[in-house]
């Protein structure tokens, strides 16, 4: 079946079995809502009747507590007056919040606010994504009836640059005996106005302290936590004993947390939605079988004759895609154009050399098995960029595209590729970086397939809270163990 059209879908189905929402939305605001499932050939995994509810809740608490209510006016008001709530610990107001700070790449942003939104829920935070870097321009509001980004009076100015040294930070606070055991009973009695969370690559043991449930238990009642994160700490809330009930009940299969969160999440907007629809039905959608190959490199590297055959040689050893006739050998009998299959083959990338030989190669040659191969490349945008409205089009339009392919090519280690296997459902199969790091050896095997379509936790804690020791925590939990693109990494199998 090439085209959309082609798929007729129930209410139920085209809303994921409830993960969606029809309410409180207008389709014209969000056509991607509404059509994404017909482009989606894997129907993915169906969420738990309790994931379905507690998100109901949620964006319930979202439109009572969000931006323009008197809550939200109310909450802003304290904050801006530096003080704590009036309650002390135990006694939580009702109006919660957490602001994920939105920076680096495009796959980092968006796996930070699915985590953010993961915590959030599970603390009965309301979530407010900071629209910076094309955060506010790129996706349709997720909950009905409100906004999830956050407002520009937002009275702590400076948050986009906490970091390891903000005094507000959580680890900086227990140090200063402001919060925790060691804050005198005065300093208990009055709780901070926020805290800020520091889950960076670069975070201390203290700041990982968040995953501790004595530490979670001392945020519980912190009104406002600003969240700055450029992984998916995810399996780290896994990790937390006061979480694991609920999580289990949310999601009774734990390696689809990031699918089920990033379907609900992330939908185009109508500008980006039109460049993923027209890529699609122009070059994608009448084959049958399209295989996606996502090549992260960076603008320096030169190109590499040795990945090149690590894609080739991967594709071809899985099957994905035809070995090649010898140079010069035509098939005995050219089958005829309409008995033919044919693959659609979407190439991503910040260069254009490795689609041009991988398209010159199925233009030079016949394949084995006659299959007919296109081979197509969005954009080449040569450098990572920042902050530019067209190049974060680009990218989040290849990632989407990508996650509509039937089968997946990534490369290690990139948060690019995470999005679009989870948004897809597609376990990958993973081009690992040579050993040392050198672009001058082609790694065997090539790639392997992975252990489950989540993506890796890239800095986790290392550090066992019951024991109040460094531990490996990817042995604690049975579910979340490491990575096998980054060894140290987490990942939810
Ligand atoms: P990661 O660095 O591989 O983990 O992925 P990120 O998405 O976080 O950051 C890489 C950024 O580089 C992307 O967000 C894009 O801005 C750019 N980029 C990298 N690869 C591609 C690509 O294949 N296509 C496009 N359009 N942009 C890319």
């Amino acid at each position: 079946i090439g085209s959309a059209s082609a798929f007729r879908l129930g209410a139920h189905d085209r809303l994921l079995g409830g993960l969606l929402t029809d309410d409180g939305f207008e389709e014209r605001s969000c056509h991607s809502r509404y059509q994404f499932t017909t482009y989606r050939r894997n129907a993915g995994r169906q969420p738990s009747p309790y994931l379905v509810t507690k998100l109901r809740r949620h964006e319930a608490l979202q439109r009572r507590c969000g931006p323009r209510t008197a809550a939200y006016s109310d909450a802003v008001e304290q904050l801006r007056s530096g003080k704590s709530h009036a309650g002390t610990i135990g006694s939580s107001p009702e109006c919660r919040y957490l602001v994920s700070i939105s920076y680096q790449g495009l796959g980092n942003r968006i796996l930070a606010a699915a985590s953010a939104f993961l915590y959030a829920v599970l603390t009965d935070r309301v979530l407010l994504v900071d629209p910076s870097n094309e955060m506010g321009d790129l996706f349709c509001e997720p909950f009905p009836g409100t906004t999830w980004l956050l407002p520009p009076d937002f009275p702590l100015t400076g948050y986009t640059n906490f970091s390891i040294d903000t005094a507000e930070s959580y680890a900086s606070m227990l140090k200063n005996k402001v919060i925790g055991a060691a804050a005198s009973t005065a300093a208990q009695q009055q709780l901070p106005a926020f805290a800020y969370i520091h889950l960076d690559h670069d975070a201390t043991v203290q700041d990982n302290l968040f995953f501790c449930d004595e530490d979670q238990r001392v945020l519980r009642d912190i009104r406002w936590l600003v969240m700055r994160t450029d992984s998916y700490i995810v399996p780290g809330l896994f990790l937390v004993t006061g979480f694991q009930e609920e999580l289990h009940m949310l999601f009774p299969e734990p390696d689809s947390v990031f699918h089920h969160l990033g379907r609900y999440l992330f939908h185009p907007n109508n500008h980006v939605w039109g460049f993923i629809t027209r890529y699609y039905d122009a070059y994608l959608a009448t084959a049958h079988q399209r295989v996606g190959i996502q090549v992260r490199v960076f603008g320096d590297d030169p190109e590499s004759p040795e990945l090149l055959q690590q894609i080739t040689t991967c594709t071809q050893k899985e099957n994905l895609l035809p070995e090649l006739l010898a140079a010069g050998r035509e098939p005995a009998a050219a089958a005829a154009a309409s008995a033919r299959k044919s693959k659609a083959v979407l190439v991503t990338s910040l260069k254009s050399w490795y689609y041009d030989q991988i398209k010159s190669m199925y233009w030079e040659h016949a394949t084995v098995t006659r299959e007919a191969v296109g081979v197509h490349q969005p954009s080449h945008e040569k450098y990572q960029q920042f902050g530019v409205r067209s190049h974060d089009t680009k990218a989040w339009a290849e990632i989407y595209l990508l996650s509509l392919t039937d089968v997946l090519v990534t490369s290690g280690k990139s948060t690019f590729g995470y999005v679009a296997q989870g948004l897809g459902g597609l376990t990958p199969w993973v081009m690992y970086k040579p050993a040392n790091g050198s672009l001058s050896l082609v790694p065997d095997p090539p790639c392997g397939r992975d252990v489950s379509m989540e993506p890796c936790f890239h800095s986790p804690p290392f550090y066992d809270c019951r024991i109040k020791q460094g531990a490996d925590t990817g042995t604690i939990v049975p579910h979340v163990q490491h990575c096998k693109d980054v060894s140290w990494g987490l990942k939810l199998v």
